[in-house]
């Protein structure tokens, strides 16, 4: 990456909603590298050199009101209502520390907590001291990315159909995320970076930190894509949000599985059977108001069948 010219677009910049009638930040073209400086889930307030029960108050001061700052609106040149916007995600790139925390009764483990708690953790080398003697690997991954809805204004903690916060681990470096386009320009914004985190976001948040994102967009015109959708360049999968985990997993189901159909010459009876072989479906979230479920397949699988997808990659843009 050293040496390449790269436009970085500043948190400073950014917003806590996803809404059409946000004035663009930012503008880029399609194919642009640009690098977005994200804050963290709390807006930086979490103080790195506090005592847990210092940050402890001070969150439930700051509250969730301040939290949630997505870097933009950035308009993509050229995104018209109908499109897909596919974001290729190149790097991502985080601090040196972040922070978590457990509330009571927030996360799945929510009724077992009796003490809040906020805690702070280094990365050391390129790993996570969890203390106890043990490092954990990075998994980086973009928290909450999303695109304006058409004509509503949506927290960007709730996680919906224009994406926002999805908490997906697969939103990752080397993946494809596609959004739908419901204004022009798109109107994109991102932030809400973990180091690290495992499916479901069980205990209330990722190791939660500021960074950047280093990342390309381009249209795709008529797309007849699922949305939202993510290809890692060997899994494929549709992403679905809900009150309930119950019908954000069937709305996951029967994304993938109507997208097979109206792609290929399979029926609904086809579909499902190949759907129920070797699709993966996940949860991706418990702990915001929407929860959140993707349905994986693996690509080779779609490519078989005659579903193609663009193949994004660092190289693909030079
Ligand atoms: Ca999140």
């Amino acid at each position: 990456m050293t040496g390449d010219k790269i436009r970085t677009l500043t948190a400073t910049n950014h917003v806590r909603e996803f809404a059409p009638d946000h004035p663009p930040a930012y503008r880029i073209s399609p194919g642009e590298r640009v690098r977005v400086e994200t804050m963290c889930s709390a807006s930086g307030s979490i103080r790195v050199t506090a005592t847990s029960a210092s940050n402890d108050d001070l969150r439930s001061k700051v509250g969730w009101v301040r939290g949630m700052p997505m870097t933009g609106p950035i308009f993509v040149e050229g995104a018209a209502p109908g499109d897909a916007l596919a974001v290729f995600i190149e790097a991502i790139d985080i601090a040196d520390s972040g922070w978590t925390d457990v509330m009571i009764g927030r996360g799945a483990v929510g009724d077992l907590i009796s003490a809040a708690e906020v805690r702070i953790f280094q990365i050391v080398d390129g790993e996570i001291d969890f203390g106890f003697g043990v490092r954990l690997p990075l998994t980086p991954m973009i928290g909450a990315i999303g695109t304006s809805p058409r004509d509503q204004v949506r927290n960007a903690g709730i996680p919906d159909a224009h994406g926002g916060n999805l908490d997906c681990t697969l939103i990752k470096p080397g993946s494809t995320l596609y959004l739908p386009v419901n204004v022009a320009g798109a109107l994109l914004g991102l932030g809400d970076l973990h180091a690290a985190m495992g499916d479901g976001e069980v205990g209330n948040a990722g190791l939660e930190v500021g960074g950047s994102v280093t990342l390309r967009c381009t249209v795709e015109k008529d797309p007849g894509l699922p949305l939202p959708m993510v290809d890692t360049g060997t899994l494929v999968a549709t992403i679905a949000s809900a009150s309930t985990l119950e019908n954000a997993s069937r709305d996951a189901v029967q994304s993938m599985v109507q997208w097979i159909v109206g792609s290929t010459d399979l029926t609904i009876n086809d579909a499902a059977m190949l759907v129920s072989f070797v699709g993966d479906l996940r949860i991706c979230q418990v702990v915001n108001s929407f929860m959140t479920c993707r349905m994986e397949m693996p690509k080779d699988v779609l490519t078989a069948m005659g579903i193609q997808l663009v193949e994004f990659s660092s190289a693909s843009f030079s």
